[in-house]
């Protein structure tokens, strides 16, 4: 976003009044609002209130110089300096992500709705590390039906008994096909689930939902609750703009948004076009484990101007300090672009993975937007609040 200002000046104290409706949040929200900022302050303070889904209507001055005004916003009884230059710089509505509607714990663990297995394969190509699979769940039959959105979760119950002999817990897992599912006859369900392998004290050690999902033959009955999870909904706004940052089975909900947004039959069913910009940032050891690789390639070409897809591959690519390329390496690189893409209010972020790949998003949002003037720990809370940071790390 560009304001003019006539002559650029780091020192320079003339004043301006930003002129912004509907800034700040919740019951802070103002209907007008008039800020007097110095010129240093102006680009900044112009990013924040977009940020904030606030929108000016004008900005007015340069006026008298007055070195110790802060950026505050100015009393309705202090006149306005007299308009000389106006910018427009009105960013559009935030993109709202719709709570209506959203099924939640339609079978809870004392009462599971029991799946029967579909389809059990790996997602890996030959020389990846550990074990990835797509598992689908035939949901038909149950009462009330199971159906659920894109970034919702389901549990899975295991069969067997813990250490205690009592019956296992449930664990999450998000769900990686779209409400209509993978036969787009909106009665299965899809995981992207990865064996959890450890070793302790010389044993290996694997995990027990991850382990028994992996195993699991088609027509098995499995125990399955929930859907549950509101955080990682997608907007209804066709005109939203969507950054993804994955790693490994977090992935899951962002296969489900392209679906969503690419796939031509999804498109044909859903009565919803996407026509914004979606970004997505994956990482991964290695080429062999990328997971849906195929499809979101084939996504890029067909729709250049909507779909950008970039990977991490830690094992095989080098950072520009030489070092392993994580996805907060691509996220510094592509920094720039990235807070363009989120001044805009209609942007939402979306990063899911292991709970290890935030604090490295976070160095790299923070240095990123240093860079610009912004101050990242104070930014983020504001985008979370504007349901437009969304999170789920486990
Ligand atoms: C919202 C949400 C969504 C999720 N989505 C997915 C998904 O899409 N795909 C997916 O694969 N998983 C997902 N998970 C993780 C999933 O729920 C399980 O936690 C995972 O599959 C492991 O369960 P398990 O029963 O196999 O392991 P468990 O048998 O329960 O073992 C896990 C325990 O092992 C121990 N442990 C783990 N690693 C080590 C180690 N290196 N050294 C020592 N001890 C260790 C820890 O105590 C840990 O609690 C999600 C989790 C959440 C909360």
């Amino acid at each position: 976003m560009h304001v003019s200002t006539g002559r650029a000046n780091q020192s320079d104290s003339r004043m301006f009044t930003v002129v912004v409706e509907a800034f700040g949040l919740g019951l802070q929200r103002q209907a007008e609002r008039r800020l007097l900022v110095s010129f240093s302050q102006l680009q900044s303070t112009v990013r924040t209130i977009a940020l904030q889904g606030g929108r000016i209507t004008a900005v007015l001055g340069p006026g008298p110089a007055s070195g110790e005004a802060p950026l505050a916003p100015q009393s309705p009884s202090q006149p306005a300096p007299a308009p000389k230059a106006e910018a427009k710089a009105a960013p559009s509505k935030p993109a709202a992500v719709s709570h209506a509607d959203v099924p939640v714990n339609l079978y809870r663990p004392k009462d599971p709705f029991m799946g029967t297995v579909t389809e059990n394969y790996s997602l890996l190509a030959e020389g990846a590390i550990g074990r990835v699979n797509h598992i689908t769940f035939d949901l038909k039959g149950g009462e009330p039906q199971l159906r659920y959105l894109e970034g919702q979760s389901i549990g899975i119950i295991p069969d067997g008994e813990d250490a205690n002999g009592k019956p296992h817990k449930l664990r999450l897992y998000s769900i990686a096909s779209t409400r209509h599912g993978d036969n787009l006859e909106g009665d299965t369900v899809s995981l992207c689930v990865r064996q959890l392998q450890y070793e302790k004290e010389g044993e290996t050690i694997n995990g027990v939902c991850s382990t028994f999902l992996c195993d699991i033959a088609p027509g098995a009955k499995v125990k399955i609750t929930g859907p549950v999870g509101k955080e990682m909904l997608l907007p209804d706004d066709e005109d939203a703009n969507v950054i993804m940052l994955a790693t490994g089975t977090g992935i899951a909900p962002m296969r489900t948004y392209l679906r969503r947004m690419f796939e031509a039959k999804e498109k044909s069913l859903n009565g919803w076009s996407f026509k914004g910009k979606a970004w997505l940032f994956m990482g991964s050891p290695t080429t062999a484990n990328l997971l849906y690789d195929d499809d979101f390639n084939r996504y890029q070409q067909e729709y250049p101007d909507n779909f950008r897809y970039t990977k991490a591959i830690s094992r095989e690519q080098q950072n520009a300090s030489g070092g392993r390329m994580y996805i907060q390496d691509r996220v510094s690189e592509n920094a720039d672009e990235i807070f363009a893409m989120i001044e805009d209010p209609k942007t939402h972020v979306y990063m899911c993975g292991l709970r290890g790949m935030e604090p490295g998003i976070d160095e790299a949002m923070a240095t990123a937007a240093a860079a610009k003037g912004i101050n990242w720990h104070e930014l983020r809370p504001v985008l979370k609040k504007a349901e437009r940071w969304h999170v789920e790390t486990y």
